[in-house]
Order: C-alpha cells, then sequence, then structure tokens
C-alpha cells in the first residue's frame, strides 16, 4: 500500500481533530457516514464523544452490522475514548440497550475516572518507554483484557491503551494533544495489514 487512506466515522465527536492528525502526517483522512463508503477506506476511526450517541447512531445509519463484519474481516480500526468503548466486546456502566461494535477482547468500564474527576492531563507510561501527555475526558478504562490484547499504556496502574492485532484504543484523546504518536502508530498498523 503507498498511501493509505483513512476513515473517520463522523456520525458525533471529535472528527476533524483526527482528521487534522492524520493530516499532518501526510495520510489522507475522510469523514466516512454510509455504508458503502466503508470500503473506499484502509482504516477506521471511532472517536472520542459520547458512545452511547454514537451506538444509537450507528443502528439509525445502519453501520453497526457493516463495521462488525469489515472489522471481523481484518478493516484496522481505531477507537479513542468513547471509540475504545466502542471497540470493546465488553463493557460495564454502560446504559441498558447500549450496544457495541466489538473486536477487542476486553471488559472497558464507561466514565472509570469520571467517578473521581471528570477530565484531566496525565502523563503516562507509553509502549515505546517515554512519557505521553495523555488528555481524559470521563474517560473509560480497561478492567480486563483477553490473552491476545497488548497492554501500551497506563495510567496509575490503570489500562488506558491497548492493541489487538490491527484493532487500537486509547481511553485518552490524542486527537486533542500535540503528540502524534498514537496516529503514527495506527498509520504503521495499516501498511503491515
Ligand atoms: N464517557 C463517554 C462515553 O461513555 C466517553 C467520553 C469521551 O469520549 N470523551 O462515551
Amino acid at each position: 500500500m503507498s498511501t493509505p487512506r483513512v476513515g473517520v466515522l463522523a456520525l458525533q465527536g471529535d472528527v476533524r481533530e483526527h482528521v487534522a492528525k492524520f493530516a499532518a502526517l501526510d495520510v489522507d483522512a475522510v469523514a466516512i457516514r454510509r455504508p458503502e463508503e466503508l470500503g473506499s477506506v484502509d482504516g477506521i476511526v471511532i472517536p472520542g464523544g459520547e458512545s452511547t450517541t454514537i451506538s444509537k447512531l450507528l443502528g439509525i445509519f445502519e453501520l453497526l452490522d457493516p463495521l462488525r463484519k469489515a472489522i471481523g474481516a481484518g478493516l484496522p480500526a481505531y477507537g479513542s475514548c468513547a471509540g475504545m468503548i466502542l471497540l470493546a466486546d465488553r463493557i460495564i456502566d454502560g446504559t441498558e440497550d447500549q450496544q457495541t461494535i466489538g473486536g477487542i477482547d476486553m471488559t472497558v468500564r464507561r466514565n472509570a475516572f469520571g467517578r473521581q474527576v471528570d477530565s484531566f492531563e496525565s502523563d503516562i507510561d507509553w509502549a515505546d518507554g517515554a512519557a505521553l501527555h495523555a488528555v481524559f475526558i470521563r474517560a473509560p478504562w480497561v478492567e480486563d483484557a483477553g490473552r491476545k490484547v497488548e497492554v501500551l499504556g497506563r495510567s496509575d496502574g490503570k489500562i488506558v491503551a491497548v492493541r489487538q492485532q490491527s484493532l487500537l484504543a486509547t481511553a485518552f484523546h490524542p486527537e486533542l494533544s500535540d503528540d502524534l504518536r498514537v496516529h503514527r502508530l495506527f498509520v504503521e498498523m495499516l501498511a503491515q495489514a
């Protein structure tokens, strides 16, 4: 693949911020709202926002099953915050009817940090050994993860970034900070896929 094309799910949330990060890496990124558009991208980003709202809109826009199928068939995906919740196979503290796309063998607790504090910024331990400045907004954390899940980042011991093969998820919002490492990692994953 020479130049990958990334789709950013554009139902709700910080879509433009993700598009801008890929632009900074010279990667083409486009907003996606229709099932047909999934075939034209090499990977999909599920942005931060509100997972219950995105979940409802996925049903209304008839995107839930197409996304599950595409990701199940190997389409790389990256979810930040609400997007992490949506890529989790299991969630705690979701609303009663809340569905996820799933894909990553993990249990994610919604608003996990929020019970202590709504939003905060913190330097977290990142996989490459260098600290990463992370923005958390009513963030979830990963309560438990299956054997295939690689932990990439922790904050105060809590798992806040994971990778399972071609799926990546962070509890924080790299689209809202200056560090490009998370987006660069996803671009590398697209090249490997
Ligand atoms: N708490 C939100 C949710 O449940 C996620 C917040 C965010 O994406 N910043 O979806």
